[in-house]
């Protein structure tokens, strides 16, 4: 990872306003790493940032959208993930309620394990994430060797 971070934040509907105030809390770090969202969220999280910048500051600044979550969204992060071009994953999922798009949200948490990519699933952590030194460090995650797994001998009848 470089000193820029490139971060992820995704927030379902129960939980935008707390990724909303959140965003808002921590915009003059925020402003300082590549932002990747969920459409929605994404674009909510822009205009309250904007709004915080001067004019000239917020026509430079801008979130990555990409589609919304129950469409897509949450898939596209997780191949961002998979490709190395996500380092930081906010992702504040609603527990009380299941949605449509449940396996990719498992998906999506899944994948943040798999390549360990720091994840913040409540408020609390993302502070401590955020308020980490090694935000602006850079970071090498350490990745568990899977080449066994890839050259594995699967045996079949043709
Ligand atoms: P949204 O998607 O930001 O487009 O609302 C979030 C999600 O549900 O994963």
């Amino acid at each position: 990872m470089e000193q820029m971070k490139r971060i992820a934040l995704v927030a379902h509907d129960n939980r935008k306003k707390d990724i909303i105030e959140w965003a808002e809390w921590n915009y003059e770090i925020l402003i300082h790493h590549r932002l990747i969202s969920t459409g929605t969220t994404g674009k909510f999280i822009e205009e309250a940032i904007k709004k915080r910048l001067s004019s000239d500051a917020a026509k430079n600044f801008e979130i990555t959208k990409l589609k919304s979550g129950p469409l897509g969204g949450d898939q596209q992060l997780g191949a961002m993930i998979a490709e190395g071009n996500i380092d930081l994953l906010i992702f504040l999922w609603d527990p009380m309620e299941p949605l449509p798009h449940d396996v990719d949200v498992k998906a999506l948490l899944r994948i943040s394990v798999l390549y360990n990519i720091p994840t913040a699933c409540n408020r609390s952590t993302a502070d401590f994430l955020i308020s980490s030194s090694l935000l602006n460090a850079a970071y090498q995650p350490e990745l568990k060797d899977y080449s066994r797994y890839i050259s594995r001998i699967i045996r079949y009848e043709s």
